[in-house]
């Protein structure tokens, strides 16, 4: 078996082949070629942390595999590590024989960052010139240096709860050569395609918020009673999401789903725009909503892709289990 260490991980990853393998694994998704299997979160009742497994099998690349980790909450003060910790194991799908250990923290950062921008590369006004941040944590940084990639935008605005924290994104503009403005919520309203990527348990985002033909991408809410936009942007909105089991248990959906405001079938699946099989966009105005819930598949394609950057290059240690 191959083992490719955390800390080689951003040095062989690059964001163009984590945005196809990403969008590649959302397609076989929605063709029935790739399948996540239930994921296991549960609280060990150690150190606070959250702990569990998410897997599934893609036919198409014949990619089988989990990350395992979690979320420790001491981690950072107690012993200067991050708070997230996930590792992905890749197996043999012909022997059941394990391939491949990899770190998995920096990838999680590539394959979210991937997908939003997807969906802003499949769904996002070709026009768009301003993009707006809502958050500015560990994934921020990540979401901003993608989406820039994906339209010729000419401004960055951002929102966080201490806007102090928004030096981070006003970093990745200026890199970009693109003015940087911290703005309030209502200023919003400038922005063609919006990210929201917080850890919010209550709605920030507000339609008055947002204008006709935005295209908004929510990547924050990945687990019951988080919400970072108002339900009611769901159903002015066109819904798309990766996994439409998890969007409406999980995701941003699960406030617009049980306030009655939505139905599942309202939700489409991003793979099938990705496929030519939905239209997507319909027309300038339309408001267009990516719920990016994280599926175990993206985590899997993402450390494929990476195991053979690091074969490619020599980085790859190999060991006899
Ligand atoms: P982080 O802790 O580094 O940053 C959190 C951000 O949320 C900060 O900007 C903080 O100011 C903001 N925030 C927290 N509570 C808030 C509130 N009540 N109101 C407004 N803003 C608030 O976290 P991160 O690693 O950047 O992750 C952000 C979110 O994305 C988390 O919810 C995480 O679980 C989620 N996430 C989703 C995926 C996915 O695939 N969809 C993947 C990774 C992380």
């Amino acid at each position: 078996m191959l083992i490719v260490p955390e800390n080689k991980i951003s040095e062989l990853m690059t964001d163009e082949v984590a945005l196809r393998a990403v969008e590649e694994v959302f397609g076989a998704m929605t063709t029935g070629q790739a399948g996540n299997f239930p994921v296991v979160r549960e609280a060990i009742g150690h150190e606070d942390a959250l702990y569990g497994f998410k897997g599934g099998f893609d036919k198409t690349s014949m990619t089988l595999g989990l990350k395992a980790g979690g979320y420790w909450p001491n981690n950072a003060t107690k012993h200067h590590l991050i708070n997230h910790q996930s590792t992905v194991f890749l197996f043999d799908p012909d022997t059941g024989r394990l391939t491949a250990a990899v770190g998995g923290n920096a990838l999680t950062a590539f394959r979210t960052a991937a997908a939003s921008a997807v969906s802003i590369k499949h769904l996002a006004r070709e026009d768009s010139r301003v993009i707006g941040m809502i958050g500015a944590g560990h994934q921020a940084t990540f979401q901003l240096s993608f989406a820039l990639q994906q339209r010729n935008f000419e401004k960055v605005i951002g929102w966080n709860r201490h806007p102090e924290k928004l030096q981070t994104l006003a970093a990745i503009a200026e890199q970009a050569d693109l003015p940087f403005k911290s703005v309030e919520l209502n200023d919003m309203t400038e922005a063609d395609v919006i990210i929201t990527i917080t850890s919010s348990f209550e709605a920030i985002l507000q339609s008055h918020h947002v204008s006709p033909g935005t295209h908004l991408a929510c990547m924050g809410t990945d687990t019951i009673g988080k919400q970072e936009v108002a339900a009611d942007l769901l159903h002015q909105a066109t819904v798309f999401t990766d996994e439409i089991a998890q969007s409406v248990s999980i995701g941003e959906a699960q406030h617009a789903i049980a306030e009655g405001l939505i139905n599942q079938t309202d939700i489409a699946e991003i793979g099938a725009v990705i496929n030519g099989t939905h239209r997507g966009r319909t027309g300038e105005g339309e408001i267009t909503l990516f719920d990016g819930t994280g599926v175990g598949l993206q985590d899997l394609a993402v450390a494929s892709e990476v195991v053979k950057l690091a074969v490619d290059k020599g980085l790859a240690t190999e060991v006899e289990l």
